[in-house]
């Protein structure tokens, strides 16, 4: 090879935007390129000649180890992508992110390669996939918040209709299928209209906030879920909870509303109070979900009629 041509070679070595290194049959490095130099923070005069192993003990049977055996032996390139093989190279972008110990995500390809009267080399290239890797985790995240927000309540942040529906669904056959009971309550704020024309939308909704966050503090199972159900409507699912255990909850959630001390003028009892009605599927009931929904609504309207502030379970012949 003549001289101008090894200098172009070189330089483009030099100037790729890659990591190169070369090993040779015995992988001892013979080849760093400026761009290992500059992100390993090692000058190539103190790799080059060195076995590639004693400088990188960590990758001793790793996946890099096969590949670079099967290029070596097998004559096989191989590519490790960066999900499966998380960075192996200790390299940085800059300072700061050394000192963090933050590397550079990689994605590794190792071929082999012949050398003209010195036999099978390995080339190994390094690719920084750091920006498709953020991005990557940049869209996972907002993913995730756009997940929460479709099935959370953006006034009060607990469960929505949405979450409610589905999760309803899911305890409902659980519930049939291992025979245990569930019960769900309606829960509903007496007088809310009037509450609103005489304080206004905005004091409504803090008052719809507090009674939330007061009725889910009181949940105690995880399986337990608090949904706002409607405008000043909430719903509870209790899975294997009977009728009895349901109405001592519903009860101990109707005096802790009143605990709260809200006053409200427009109300007989001074104070927000809320009306609960009980539904309990128990297991010889073959409700669906419309009718267990349907029974909780029909307790809570003869809570209502029963003159608000107070707790009715709908009764059924098996219940
Ligand atoms: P009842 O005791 O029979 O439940 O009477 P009520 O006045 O509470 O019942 P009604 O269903 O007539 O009124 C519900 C009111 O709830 C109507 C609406 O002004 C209010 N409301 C519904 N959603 C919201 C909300 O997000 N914020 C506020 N501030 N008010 C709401
Ligand atoms: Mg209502
Ligand atoms: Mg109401």
């Amino acid at each position: 090879m003549d001289a101008n041509r090894t200098g172009l070679l070189e330089g483009v070595l030099a100037a790729v935007n890659l990591g190169a290194i070369v090993l040779d049959g015995d992988c001892r490095i013979v080849l760093w390129n400026r761009w290992m130099e500059r992100y390993a923070g090692i000058p190539a005069s103190d790799v080059i000649g060195h076995d590639f192993f004693s400088l990188h003990q960590d990758l001793r049977g790793k996946r890099i180890d096969s590949a670079i055996t099967q290029a070596l032996r097998s004559n096989l390139p191989s590519v490790l992508s960066q999900t499966l093989n998380k960075s192996p190279f200790p390299l940085y972008a800059d300072a700061a992110a050394r000192s963090r110990d933050e590397r550079i995500q990689q994605a590794l390809a190792v071929s082999p390669v012949e050398v003209a009267g010195a036999g099978r080399h390995c080339l190994i290239q390094i690719s920084d996939v750091s920006i498709a890797v953020g991005r990557e985790k940049l869209l996972r995240d907002q993913a995730m918040v756009l997940r929460s927000q479709t099935f959370s309540d953006g006034l009060t942040g607990i469960a929505n209709r949405r979450h409610f529906d589905v999760a309803i669904d899911k305890e409902l056959r659980r519930a049939k299928r291992y025979g245990n009971a569930l019960s769900m309550l309606m829960i509903d704020i007496d007088h809310f209209k009037p509450y609103n024309d005489h304080y206004g939308h905005q004091q409504g909704d803090q008052c719809l906030i507090q009674v939330a966050v007061a009725l889910a503090t009181m949940l105690q199972r995880s399986t337990d879920l608090l949904a706002r159900y409607g405008g000043e409507e909430f719903a509870i699912i209790l899975p294997d909870t009977d009728a009895q255990a349901a109405y001592m909850l519903a009860e101990t959630m109707r005096t802790r509303v009143i605990s709260l001390n809200l006053p409200h003028e427009k109300s007989p009892a001074q104070l927000v109070t809320v009306s609960i009605g009980i539904a309990t599927m128990c297991a010889a009931d073959q409700y669906d979900v419309p009718g267990l929904i349907n029974a909780a609504d029909r307790a809570l309207y003869s809570a209502k009629h029963a003159g608000r502030n107070c707790v009715q379970a709908h009764v059924t012949a098996s219940a």
